[in-house]
């Protein structure tokens, strides 16, 4: 992309409105706009980075076994009211009417949906476990939307459901996510926590909370110190490997890790003072198993092996992608910009072009611009007429981790300047080596 007919709508200014660092930063890289409170629309570099979070999202629940499929953002009441959720529910929810009068509503979450389909096609426990997922825009009346995609009213989820015949099966089914969790994550760059959570209105019993620690966090954890530290599970993980998943999860819960809902002061008062952490944190994903809940209601049944028909047991797995965006620029900033994780940086590698109009300048960044294009990198070739000074700053507030300097000063020895953005680290070389060292 050329930054001179790229859309990059760059703030100077800092908004007023941003309270927390990722809002600021995201407003000012020019990455998304406030239409309404708490409603966003996703500008072009912004988009980049949330198609690269729902990639390795994808990735992962692909691997352990999930299927995508798609559902409509707009429900029917009457789906509601076979579980008893949609009086329940309360003012979260966006009730909407059609011009017949009908009662519709802007999906929060979709377990009776997917319970819906489910019933409709599914009669066997032959057919069982399944796994559908999709990645949605939801809709939540929130009382305070703020931090921008941190907490808005529309915004992105990854939400998965899971059938099985029985609870074994079900445990299993978590397990899978749990695991899928952990590498998602951290592929992002993330130290994301487990902790035992509060099942709130969806039900159920067995549920964990995946939290980044962040002192803008608006939760309140509690856990032990030596999870930041764990090993996790490999690309090869075999999720059909019912113990070996198993004695994953132990590891993840074997030490003391809670949100305050959930807080046991007695438990967490045995753990060693110098592993106690007490923090903030920001909730980036949320699994559960609720059993019966929704299937028992709404008559979502399998005939089992004994040729008894049986409610399906269910659990469900939301993952907020945009609200990522946001923990990650929490995580991984400095005072000059966002410092993106390779994996999810909306462009690979900057070219800074020192001096446009200068033919050695141009002629050897446009031709650094063909070779990483070809070699299948994505590059923001920053080909306007500026002064140097305002391209390192736009480079450096919208993080691209790799940038290439290129000046008459540098060309005349025959090197470029390869500046590496989390490190700082600067390297002069010769333009084949940058290339050798990028592609
Ligand atoms: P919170 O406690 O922050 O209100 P939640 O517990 O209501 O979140 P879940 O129902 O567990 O959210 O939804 C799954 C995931 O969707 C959350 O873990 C989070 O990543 C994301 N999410 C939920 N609400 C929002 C929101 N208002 N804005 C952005 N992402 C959200
Ligand atoms: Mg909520
Ligand atoms: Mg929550
Ligand atoms: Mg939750």
């Amino acid at each position: 992309m050329r930054l001179s007919r790229y859309f990059l709508p760059i703030l100077r200014e800092t908004p007023k409105e941003a309270e927390i660092v990722s809002h600021r930063l995201m407003l000012r890289a020019g990455m998304i706009r406030q239409e309404a409170a708490g409603i966003y629309a996703w500008l072009p570099l912004g988009l980049k980075v949330l198609n690269k979070v729902n990639a390795i999202v994808r990735e992962e629940q692909n691997r352990s076994g999930a299927i995508e499929l798609l559902m409509p953002t707009i429900q029917s009441a009457d789906l509601w009211r076979e579980s008893g959720r949609y009086d329940a529910y309360g003012k979260e929810m966006l009730r909407i009417q059609d011009r017949h009068e009908r009662e519709m509503l802007f999906g929060p979450t979709n377990e009776e949906m997917i319970t819906e389909i489910f019933r409709g096609y599914v009669r066997s426990y032959k057919d069982l476990p399944l796994n559908l997922y999709h990645i949605q825009w939801k809709f939540r009346d929130e009382v305070r939307p703020r931090f921008g995609v941190m907490r808005s009213r529309e915004f992105l989820m990854k939400d998965a459901y899971s059938f099985d015949l029985d609870q074994a099966g079900a445990v299993h089914s978590y397990n899978k996510m749990f695991v899928a969790y952990l590498r998602t994550f951290a592929r992002m760059g993330l130290k994301a926590i487990p902790m035992r959570a509060d099942t709130g209105p969806i039900g159920g019993n067995l549920s964990h909370e995946f939290i980044i620690l962040a002192s803008t966090g608006e939760s309140e954890v509690f856990c032990h110190a030596d999870y930041l530290n764990f090993d996790l599970p490999p690309a090869d993980t075999n999720f059909d490997d019912i113990p070996g998943l198993q004695s994953t999860v132990d590891k993840w819960t074997s030490l003391y890790a809670a949100t305050s809902e959930m807080h046991d002061a007695a438990a967490f008062d045995a753990v060693s003072e110098d592993k106690k952490m007490s923090a903030r944190g920001i909730e980036v994903g949320h699994i559960f198993y609720f059993g019966t809940k929704y299937s028992e209601p709404m008559g979502a049944k399998v005939m089992g092996p004994d040729g008894q028909e049986k409610p399906v047991h269910m659990g469900s797995y939301g993952i907020g992608p945009s609200r990522l965006i946001a923990a990650i620029i929490e995580a991984s900033h400095d005072e000059n910009g966002i410092v993106w994780p390779e994996a999810v940086a909306p462009f690979d590698v900057a070219i800074l072009n020192l001096k446009t109009g200068d033919a050695a300048t141009d002629a050897a960044s446009e031709r650094l611009y063909r070779e990483l294009g070809a070699a299948g990198r994505d590059v923001l070739y920053d080909d306007r007429d500026e002064r140097p000074g305002g391209k390192f700053a736009t480079a450096d507030l919208i993080g691209v981790p790799w940038q290439v300097l290129i000046g008459p000063k540098g060309l005349a020895e025959g090197k470029v300047e390869l500046k590496h953005r989390a490190t700082g680290e600067r390297e002069h070389l010769a333009l084949e080596d940058v290339i050798a060292r990028l592609t």
